[in-house]
């Protein structure tokens, strides 16, 4: 019962001739095109909404059928070479953990329809799945998993890949193509008139297309961990089938930190440019540096002044979008042209980053965006029109970019859809994203935080990030330092030097050690080796039974 070693993506369609993908590609189209398909789904709809989603299935069906296609189509040498390296290895990615802690195994590659299931109570997956037809919606009860996990002979083995799992859940492929059929008509039209939408109108009509976003269940919110719940109880199946106390692994954040945190401003409008000065000056009252996002086109001009003021003070640049009219992802053709001038404004403007308008993202598409990391997916996009989400708390690679999840709700969602004047959601939040040591990001407008009621509670979240830097060792980055840390943590190792484990590549200076026990069924993580008292950074995460 060995794992595959070529990785489960090998055995689809790899080698098939362009010509036969575009076909199939072509006709798949067609098909969902005269399903009548509506892509009002969304995933974790309770089931009296799905029922008025004919034909979502076909969509979501297309979309994972589309991502595999893509990637065969447009990088077959590279996706060949970078599934078989990643994918079986995805607890050793996760963690950063020596290899011989990855006790994964699963029987074959499991083919067949994917759907939802569950793994434990705290991680709702997608995916095939062995001698069992998934649930096609994540709604009601799902199988569980974890009651089929066996540890024999020294391996952990479960009846479905978890590298297939994350990357359909950090990708999206879950959801149905979401701007199909009668919406794309609308979002048409509503692009049309929305220049002449006064802004009452505007949050009008964006309330009333958000409406239900009370009946979604998956992905759950306020904050999904699915993802870093998944690779918590694998670990701690991997470590119980290596019947040893600890694994060590390198700590997920630089000097020791518990978690990160990052605030960034996206720049809508002329108003919003025009208060970027003041925006620096009370994001340096509390000492944290942020990141600007700045439309190239059509909204205002782009004065170099600004630029070299954001860079001067340790602020940061990123690109947002082209122009903001909705329509980056309209079609590949148009895309692949916006994204050549995308690529050379990031250049002019020496930015690292990207961020697409309204979270809008299309991930298979990212190959052409010269970008070293991402900001435009969120963790749950519940309030966001292009539904779905990442489920975790961590950053993850896509292709070379890294994407760093918006992992907590928009200001303007907050005001405008939620009507809450108060930072007790982002608080609920943040506390957590930090039992997952995970990544806090913001997106705050210059535009909507200039008013004096919303700049107060801006400021009360700048009090409460900074206090957890002091009191809990959150460590507060641009997005940038999170991206260049990632990097750096992704190419170190652990390795074993005379009965102790050492942390070796470039800036393993700042790398620490965590270790991964357990205690009373549950992973721990802690900064602490096993064989001394506890203290500094401890969680308690992972509940599992297996049948050992
Ligand atoms: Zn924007």
């Amino acid at each position: 019962m060995e794992k595959n070693p070529s990785g489960w993506l090998s055995s689809i369609s790899v080698n098939y001739p362009c010509t036969i993908l575009a076909f199939r590609s072509l006709f798949f189209s067609c098909l969902d095109h005269f399903s009548g398909a509506s892509s009002r789904y969304a995933p974790g709809m309770k089931p009296s909404a799905i029922r008025r989603c004919q034909g979502h299935r076909n969509f979501r069906e297309a979309r994972v059928r589309e991502f595999f296609e893509y990637n065969t189509l447009h990088s077959p040498r590279h996706f060949n070479i970078r599934f078989r390296h990643t994918m079986p290895n995805s607890l050793v990615q996760y963690f950063r953990c020596p290899q011989r802690f990855d006790l994964l195994a699963w029987r074959d590659e499991p083919t067949g329809e994917s759907g939802y299931f569950r793994f434990g109570n705290d991680s709702t997956c997608f995916g095939s799945y062995h001698a069992q037809r998934p649930s096609a919606f994540p709604a009601g009860a799902l199988h569980d998993a974890l009651d089929e996990v066996v540890i024999e002979d020294g391996k952990v083995h479960l009846p479905f890949s978890p590298s297939q799992v994350l990357e359909h859940l950090q990708r999206e492929s879950y959801v149905g193509e979401w701007r199909e059929g009668p919406l794309s008509i609308l979002s048409q039209i509503y692009y049309f008139l929305r220049p002449a939408l006064t802004v009452p109108v505007r949050r009008h009509l964006q309330r009333l297309y958000l409406s239900n976003w009370k009946e979604l269940s998956f992905p759950s919110w306020p904050v999904d961990c699915s993802v870093n719940n998944l690779m918590e109880h694998l670990l701690l199946l991997s470590l119980r089938a290596s019947g040893e106390k600890c694994v060590p692994f390198i700590w997920f954040w630089p000097n020791a930190s518990s978690s990160c945190a990052i605030m960034t401003h996206d720049v809508e409008n002329q108003e919003g440019y025009d208060y970027c000065s003041t925006l620096m000056d009370v994001d340096d009252t509390f000492g944290i540096k942020a990141s600007f996002q700045v439309i190239p086109e059509e909204r205002y001009m782009v004065l170099p002044r600004l630029l070299e003021e954001i860079r001067g003070r340790g602020f940061e640049i990123c690109v947002h979008d082209l122009n903001h009219d909705g329509h980056l992802y309209k079609n590949r053709e148009q895309f692949l042209q916006r994204a050549v001038k995308i690529n050379a404004y990031g250049k002019q403007f020496g930015a690292e980053g990207f961020r697409a308008a309204v979270l809008y993202r299309k991930q298979i598409w990212y190959d052409a965006l010269e970008f070293s990391f991402d900001m435009s997916v969120p963790n749950v996009a519940h309030l966001d029109p292009q539904r779905g989400g990442c489920c975790t708390v961590m950053p993850y690679f896509l292709n070379g970019i890294l994407e760093i999840p918006v992992t907590t709700v928009q200001d303007y969602s907050l005001w405008n859809i939620l009507h809450d004047y108060s930072i007790s959601l982002w608080k609920r939040q943040t506390k957590i994203i930090m039992e997952k040591h995970g990544c806090m990001s913001f997106i705050v407008h210059p535009d909507y935080v200039k008013h004096p009621r919303q700049l107060l509670i801006y400021r009360e979240l700048l009090a409460h990030l900074d206090r957890l830097r002091r009191d809990s060792d959150v460590w507060i980055a641009t997005p940038g330092e999170v991206n260049r840390w990632w990097r750096q943590r992704a190419a170190m190792h652990l390795v074993e030097k005379g009965g102790s484990w050492l942390i070796e590549g470039e800036g393993s200076e700042r790398a620490s050690i965590g270790y991964a026990k357990e205690a009373e069924g549950r992973l721990v993580l802690s900064l602490d080796h096993p064989s001394l008292p506890q203290s500094g950074i401890t969680s308690g995460t992972a509940h599992a039974t297996t049948r050992a």
